[in-house]
């Protein structure tokens, strides 16, 4: 089992995080303060540590800079939207990857599943290590349906072998949709995992997505990928 340092100052946000983290078997300590993370991190082997750079006594790429002098973890910044200058030192310092605030969930995980694979020494989450000995592991974070193939590592999709080019968010609507196949997802849930738990605003923007997504896939391949539930929201059945 991974085991996961959260560095976070919103008590909320991280208590979220750990939640979700330790539904998908990880192992999470949890620190809002920048003196008290960079210690736990020196004491302890991580095999991975989201950083917010925020935070209270020493900042997050202050505390990149000096455990780096130490030890060599991956790390994940968590950073605030538009705070260019933070992800481009970030990464100079160091950093495997960064994810901009607010995010959806689903996202940090991928991103977490991968940076783990790329870089971690563990064999990643319970759920996923355990599956991920021998031929499976390299269908990992694939989904598909007929002859569309999603990749979540390569961030990429492709039909039939063309690339589709999307957008973060309706790229992680349809990811969504593939890791839910033949469950039905309503608008409020696909808000959640596609805009982030704590956006404010009209659910017809999930509407707006799926329109985009029906024109660049089902109209351009004349398929029909994603169904509407009249009332309900959205599925992609495995049996079209
Ligand atoms: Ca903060």
């Amino acid at each position: 089992m991974s085991h996961l340092l959260v560095v976070e100052d919103e008590e909320k946000l991280a208590r979220f995080i750990e939640l979700e983290l330790k539904h998908d078997g990880y192992e999470v300590s949890k620190s809002g303060n920048g003196r008290e993370a960079l210690e736990m991190a020196l004491e302890n082997d991580y095999d991975l540590i989201l950083l917010d750079i925020m935070l209270p006594e020493l900042n997050g790429l202050e505390v990149m800079r000096r455990l780096s002098r130490e030890k060599s973890v991956p790390v994940i910044l968590l950073t605030a939207r538009d705070a260019v200058m933070d992800k481009v030192s970030g990464l100079d310092a160091g950093a495997v990857d960064y994810i901009t605030k607010p995010f959806a969930i689903e996202e940090l995980l991928a991103r977490i599943r991968v940076a783990l694979k790329l870089h971690g020494t563990a064999a990643g989450a319970a759920g996923v290590g355990a599956q991920s000995d021998g031929a499976g592991a390299k269908d990992e974070g694939i989904l598909k349906w007929e002859k569309l193939v999603l990749s979540i590592p390569r961030h990429e999709v492709k039909y039939d072998g063309h690339l589709i080019e999307l957008t973060n968010r309706e790229f992680l609507m349809l990811q969504t949709l593939l890791q839910n196949m033949d469950i039905v997802l309503s608008r409020d849930t696909l808000l959640e995992k596609v805009c982030g738990y704590d956006y404010v605003g009209e659910t017809n923007v999930i509407d707006v997505y799926i329109r985009y997504l029906r024109s660049k896939i089902d109209d351009e391949y004349g398929v029909k990928m994603i169904q509407t539930v009249r009332g309900v929201g959205y599925v992609i059945k495995s049996e079209g």
